[in-house]
Parts: structure tokens; C-alpha cells; sequence
């Protein structure tokens, strides 16, 4: 009898690299600055008004200072710390530095932020003989170039590699291998999880769930019952499985406002008004660029620095303030707006289609409409 499946190997698997810069800003502050070398370093907004920490140097973070905590609170914990305005441009002109050394290990790469990226390095494209020595020689490159330290976690999927990236921060290299994942896992704090936050990882311990043996434990469909769609996920991830492909950047334009409120405010019909005005902004924009766009994205920021976005796609690509603000109250109700005060609210529209033609079109709707 003939099976399909005789002669096909198992899929194989995946080599990822999750590469991560150490205290990123702070560490070009005392690159450029040798006076700061040392000293705890805070790289963020004013301590006197409503600043947030962006990053802060190893140093700084012995004094219990972390990233989006408030400026203000970060002075009271280390009086003693150098406080240090963004320098935006230098910081994204350093990434762009460390993006195309990448670029030299790995024809496929998702940046996730400035100092931040996967790497698909399944394919061995400079024969370095395996994503270890890959993940070191990149570590090497990325310090040799730019004065700078990363850290890199190497695994089979994208979860992984970036939890082991956290592990031996600063300048640390953590591997994950397929038959060490299972271990792992089952150790690791369900905090650590992709897409577990303070609210969920609460939730979670009132259920008796601290680490991937207890959510292994519970199965799927207990999870699923609990957390929804997200539970499927935790199942998934707590079994090692992460199939989400590493996303070479496509167009990474968007179109878009956020103001940081004056006062946190919880009322959603005050918080609709003020998108409504950055809806209209936005619209004058894409007007004046001739775009318009798929994706409608809704930016919150509650009191406690966490933010959420939520996004939505449509066939035909948006421009208009009114069709924007249509979406927004459902958009709105997938976020904890509203049970939460909101500190910040954002909105962008993005996934241009990129041929002229269509550009062409797009002009059309601006003739009649306006
Ligand atoms: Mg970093």
C-alpha cells in the first residue's frame, strides 16, 4: 500500500536568534559620555512633570529603577542619578548601524523595536556551522561596530529564543536547544510567558498556575475555558510549540497621532472625543501624502505604563476621520479602557498599498468626497 508519508522527512526545525540590546539608550549615553561610565545613568523624561523612564543604565537598576516607571519616582529611589533627555536621532542612527550587521547573518529579520530582533538563521547563510556560533559571532560584530553590548537567546521557535535572551543579561548568550526545551518550560514562571502581563499572570495564580508544568497540567481546554483564545496559546507554548513565522519587515509605514493626557481619565466618551481629533489629524496627513490605509490600529497607555493596542483590517483602505472613528468604540471595548483610566491614546493607520496604481486610485475618493 502506498503512504503518502513514507519518504518525507519531518519538518525541520527552526533556527531563531533573539538579539537584544543592554540598556540600550543608557549604554550610548556612556559610550559617547566616558564621564557616566559607571554611574547610574537614566535616559528618559522629565522628573519634575509626568517623564517616564525609557532606559536606564545597569547601574541605575540596583536602585530598583526599571523602564516606564515614572521619572519622578525613579529621582526618589536614586537621588544621586544622572538624568539624561532622549537623544532620538543618534539612538535610531546606532540601530540602523545594528540592523545592517544583521542583515549579514540573516536574509530574514523582524525588528520588534530599535534594539530589538528576531533573526531566522535556519539557513546557515555565512557557513558559521550552527546558530550558536552564529548568535556569537553577531554578539561579536554588533561590539566590535558600535562600542556596544547584546544579548542573543537561540532556540527552535520565537517564543523561546526570546525568553532566553533575558537569561544572562548583559552581554549573555542563553541556548535553548529542542531537547532542553521540555525542562525548561516546565520551570519557567508563567510571567515569562508570551503575552502574559500583571493583570493575566494575577489571574493565573489565583488558579493555581505558576509556572508551564501547571499550565501543561491544566490542558487545553481547562485554558481555554479560562483565558480564551489566549489559553490555546499558553497550552501551546508551555508544550514548546510556536509555530509564528519570523516576519521579515514589510512596509513599516504608518500614519499616526497619540497625545500623553494632561490627567489620566476614565470616562470613554471624553477618551472618543480626544481620538476624534487625532482621527482628524490623521486624516489631514494622509490626505497630504495621498495614502490611505488597511490596518486601523487604537494605542492606550493606563496609569500604570502598560500599553495596548488593537487593531483592525479592511478591504478597502481607510482615510477618512468618520470611517476611522466608526470602528473606534469597538476597538475601544477590546482594550481595558474605560474598567482603567488611560494615561495615553494613540491611533495609526498603516499597510499602504504600495503600487502606484493603486496609489492612483486612492486619489479618487479625495476628488469627491472633499
Ligand atoms: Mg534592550
Amino acid at each position: 500500500m502506498y503512504h503518502k508519508n513514507k519518504n518525507e522527512n519531518p519538518p525541520a526545525l527552526r533556527k531563531i536568534i533573539h538579539v537584544d540590546m543592554d540598556a540600550f539608550y543608557a549604554a550610548i549615553e556612556q559610550r559617547d559620555n566616558p564621564v557616566l561610565k559607571g554611574r547610574p545613568v537614566i535616559v528618559g523624561g522629565n522628573p519634575k512633570g509626568r517623564g517616564v523612564v525609557a532606559t536606564c543604565s545597569y547601574e541605575a537598576r540596583k536602585f530598583g529603577i526599571h523602564s516606564a516607571m515614572s521619572a519622578a519616582q525613579a529621582i526618589r529611589k536614586c537621588p544621586h542619578a544622572v538624568f539624561i533627555r532622549p537623544r532620538k536621532e543618534v539612538y535610531a542612527a546606532v540601530s540602523r548601524q545594528i540592523f545592517a550587521i544583521c542583515q549579514k547573518f540573516s536574509n530574514c529579520i523582524e525588528p520588534l523595536s530599535l534594539d530589538e530582533a528576531f533573526l531566522d538563521v535556519s539557513e546557515d547563510i555565512l557557513n558559521l556551522g550552527s546558530a550558536t556560533r552564529t548568535a556569537e559571532k553577531l554578539l561579536e560584530t554588533i561590539h566590535k561596530h558600535t562600542g556596544l553590548t547584546a544579548s542573543a537567546g537561540v532556540s527552535f521557535n520565537k517564543f523561546l529564543a526570546k525568553v532566553a535572551s533575558d537569561i544572562r543579561k548583559p552581554a549573555g548568550l542563553t541556548v535553548i536547544r529542542p531537547e532542553d526545551a521540555p525542562a525548561f518550560l516546565e520551570k519557567l514562571p508563567v510571567r515569562k510567558f508570551f503575552g502574559v502581563g500583571k493583570t493575566t499572570e494575577k489571574k493565573m495564580h489565583s488558579h493555581n498556575l505558576f509556572t508551564g508544568e501547571d499550565i501543561k497540567a491544566m490542558g487545553e481546554e481547562k485554558l481555554k475555558n479560562l483565558f480564551g483564545k489566549a489559553g490555546k496559546e499558553f497550552y501551546a507554548f508551555a508544550m514548546g510549540r510556536d509555530d509564528r513565522p519570523v516576519m521579515a519587515q514589510r512596509s513599516r509605514k504608518s500614519i499616526g497621532r497619540e497625545v500623553t493626557l494632561e490627567r489620566d481619565i476614565r470616562d470613554t466618551g471624553a477618551m472618543l472625543a480626544i481620538l476624534k481629533t487625532l482621527a482628524e489629524d490623521v486624516e489631514a496627513s494622509l490626505v497630504r501624502k495621498k495614502h490611505a490605509g488597511h490596518t486601523l490600529t487604537l494605542k492606550v497607555k493606563y496609569p500604570d505604563f502598560r500599553s495596548a493596542t488593537r487593531s483592525m483590517s479592511f478591504p478597502c483602505p481607510l482615510w477618512r476621520a468618520e470611517d476611522m472613528m466608526e470602528k473606534m468604540p469597538e476597538l475601544l471595548a477590546r482594550t481595558e479602557a474605560g474598567e482603567k483610566a488611560v494615561r495615553l491614546l494613540g491611533l495609526a493607520i498603516s499597510q499602504f498599498p504600495d503600487t502606484e496604481q493603486t496609489k492612483g486610485q486612492m486619489l479618487l475618493p479625495f476628488v469627491f468626497h472633499k
